[in-house]
């Protein structure tokens, strides 16, 4: 049986709930002590409090920057009640035991997204209270650390439940949650440092995130999963997009309907025009821009309307109710837009299963930050691919050059092949795709098998030839040989937009002049595994 609770220490920064509590640790015959701000509002609140000073017997000194580190202070926590030497030093040292430390820590996050200066960052780094969250979590044989104040209603119950005690499966769990809280805290701050250094692959790498869900399962029900959310900023904020996403209807998502939901939002935010993609297994089925969003969904769509079934929408603008009305028609997992209006929110609220998201804002495609993965014993990190290739970059490299129509649709395909599985092949024609190959071993493959789904999607809405004649090709990577630009030729491909770069481009610029196509370079690649 644990030993009832004697005396509490509440120093927090987030005052939510202190009161409350105050008056329940009151009423349970429990001596509070508390440092200045704590005890301000605990006192205002008519909470008998003992200040963390009078205490200690120790001012508060140096701004506050030392409040609570004091022997009197984590002697009291870390004791070991249970042996006679250290209930001895107590008792010389006239160190009162400390039971209950209820602590969360200055907002370093909340300081870096005010855009607060560098000195003022370094003052919001809060040294005393992970001490004390740090010692409590070690000693939770005999202390409890209470680090959240969503919290605080379980342990006044278990208080309650155990006649004043806690429970010592409760002190366990909230020890790691403490311990996870402190390694978040210090990871934010040394990130901090590095981005600030200009750091990026530093010797010891510190991961922050915060468990937003614990999904159904995985990527196979058999896998277990969960969502983190981390800042991925300097101003310690993540990226807008679907981890911080707020879902307005529909079932829960699952971990694949959140990796694709991913890819189709990061696709849509690569365009300035009203942009639909529509996405399968994180790979696009059909992209779109054109003059409005209803446009644009209807020549995505009409790209490859078999694979679309059960997809993933992705809008770049407001959803409306006329485009909604459209998607509505389809049988999708997910949508998601930075917003949607009252319409569209109607029509979309009739579909019960459909998830719909929003995120208020666009993920910047050009934004920094890194990606992981995971390897077998470690990890690789590496920054994303925020490579936005414009028309400045482009260098043409057959006889025949570019019109601008094909320029525009050259730069479409470029930065839809960006997002599509390598091998990637796109052909694209008025601002859409018509035949996206995927994830395929070579390149040729890609190009074929993209040009026989535009010929299916052509067969399906009984039209005379596929999309693909008259259309430019992208390719994500440089043709090794002549025969994918073949492919691409053989599909009625007009025009071709490719890293360039191989041993061979003489050849494959030659076998270009002699289709008579035009071709343009991009110098940078898009490989995506
Ligand atoms: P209060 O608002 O009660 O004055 O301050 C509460 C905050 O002070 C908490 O966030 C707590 O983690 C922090 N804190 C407690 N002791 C110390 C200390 O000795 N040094 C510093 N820098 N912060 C402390």
């Amino acid at each position: 049986m644990s030993e009832k609770i004697t005396r509490a220490l509440l120093s927090v920064s987030d005052k939510s709930g202190l009161t409350e509590l105050g008056r329940f640790l009151e009423g349970q015959g429990i001596e509070i002590l508390s440092t200045g701000g704590s005890a301000g509002a605990l006192r205002d609140a008519g909470v008998a409090v003992t200040d963390v000073s009078s205490h200690t017997g120790f001012p508060e000194i140096m701004d506050g920057r030392v409040k609570t580190l004091h022997p009197k202070i984590h002697g009291g926590i870390l004791a070991r009640r249970d042996l006679e030497s250290h209930r001895k030093a107590m008792d010389e040292q006239a160190i009162g035991a400390i039971d209950l430390v209820v602590v969360n820590l200055y907002p370093f996050e909340a300081t870096l997204s005010s855009g607060a200066d560098f000195d003022t960052c370094i003052e919001n780094i809060d040294i005393g209270g992970p001490a004390m969250v740090r010692a409590s979590a070690k000693n939770h044989a005999s202390v409890t650390i209470v680090t959240d104040p969503q919290d605080y209603q379980k342990v006044m119950d278990d208080i309650t439940a155990n006649q004043g005690a806690t429970s010592g499966s409760l002190r366990r769990d909230l020890a790691a949650k403490a311990f996870g809280h402190t390694a978040a805290y210090d990871s934010m701050i040394a990130n901090w440092l590095d981005e600030e250094r200009g750091v990026d692959f530093p010797a010891q790498r510190t991961q922050g995130g915060r468990r937003a869900q614990v999904l159904r399962y995985g990527e196979n029900p058999h896998q277990a999963a969960a969502l983190y959310i981390g800042g991925s900023g300097k101003d310690g904020q993540p990226r807008p997009g679907v981890a911080t996403a707020t879902q307005l209807q529909g079932k829960e998502l699952s971990y694949n309907n959140l990796n694709d939901t991913d890819a189709a939002f990061e696709l849509v935010a690569e365009f300035d025009k009203p942009a639909v993609a529509i996405i399968k297994h994180a790979n696009p089925c059909g992209v779109a821009q054109a003059d409005d969003l209803a446009s644009a969904y209807a020549q995505a769509l009409s790209c490859d309307p078999v694979s679309a079934f059960g997809g993933i929408i992705a809008v770049n603008r407001t959803l409306d109710g006329t485009t909604a009305a459209q998607v509505a028609e389809l049988f999708a997992e997910v949508v998601i837009a930075p917003d949607l209006d009252e319409d569209a929110r109607d029509v979309l609220a009739a579909k019960k299963n459909l998830r719909v998201l929003t995120t208020s804002a666009l993920p910047d495609p050009a934004a920094p930050g890194m990606t992981l993965k995971a390897l077998s014993g470690g990890f690789l990190l590496q920054s994303r691919d925020n490579g936005c290739i414009t028309l400045e970059d482009l260098k043409v490299v057959t006889k025949r050059a570019p019109d601008p129509d094909e320029l525009a649709d050259m730069l479409f395909a470029f930065r839809v092949a960006k997002h599509v599985k390598s091998n990637a092949i796109v052909y694209a024609r008025n601002g859409a795709t018509v035949g996206i190959g995927a994830g395929q071993m070579s390149r040729v493959d890609s190009s074929r098998i993209a040009a026989w789904k535009a010929r299916e999607a052509a067969d399906a809405a009984g039209l005379a030839e596929p999309a693909t004649i008259g259309s430019v090709v992208a390719s994500d990577a440089f043709f090794p040989f002549a025969d994918g630009l073949m492919a691409a030729v053989d599909a009625g491909a007009k025009a071709v937009i490719q890293p360039g770069g191989s041993m061979r481009d003489d050849e494959v610029i030659a076998a270009a002049d002699e289709a008579g196509l035009a071709m343009v370079f991009t110098g940078m690649r898009h490989f995506r595994h």
